[in-house]
């Protein structure tokens, strides 16, 4: 059955989602652009988007339009940015506008998020598994 709190909470979920969406427009990577926000207690908490540590050249490819290496996820931005700052993630949600990948699922996982809320798909779905396996609550929302 589905409630009017339900209700209310997806049309939430579909504004943080298109929120994320607009804050991905940051990333200056040329191949994909991803955004992320973390939301506790109905307040963004963090914010994230793909790109290279603080201090690099903004670009995120190389000359044969790799991405490189050192490029962090927007999971992996908006986490990281949090340990900087004086709030935690324990019991947040995350909002991201890609399928998590293996290595943010690990973090997301370890940074006490209880809820994932994903805009895209991916033929990879290793991250998926591991944040179910983890216990985490994952929704698809078509973006
Ligand atoms: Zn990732």
């Amino acid at each position: 059955m589905i409630t009017k709190q339900d209700k209310k909470q997806d049309l939430l979920d579909y504004r943080y989602l298109r929120m994320a969406r607009i804050w991905a427009e940051n990333s200056y990577c040329q191949r994909r652009q991803v955004g992320a926000l973390v939301v506790k207690n109905k307040m963004i908490i963090s914010d994230g988007y793909n790109g290279t540590p603080s201090g690099f050249e903004n670009i995120c490819e190389d000359e044969a339009g790799v991405t490189k290496p050192y490029v962090l996820h927007a999971e992996a931005n908006a986490i990281t940015k949090l340990a900087r700052s004086g709030n935690n993630s324990e019991d947040s949600t995350l909002y991201v506008t890609a399928s998590p990948c293996i290595e943010c699922a690990k973090l997301i996982i370890q940074a006490g998020i209880r809820r994932v809320v994903y805009g895209e798909k991916y033929r990879l779905t290793d991250g998926i598994d591991l944040l179910e396996r983890a216990g985490i609550e994952v929704e698809y929302k078509e973006l």
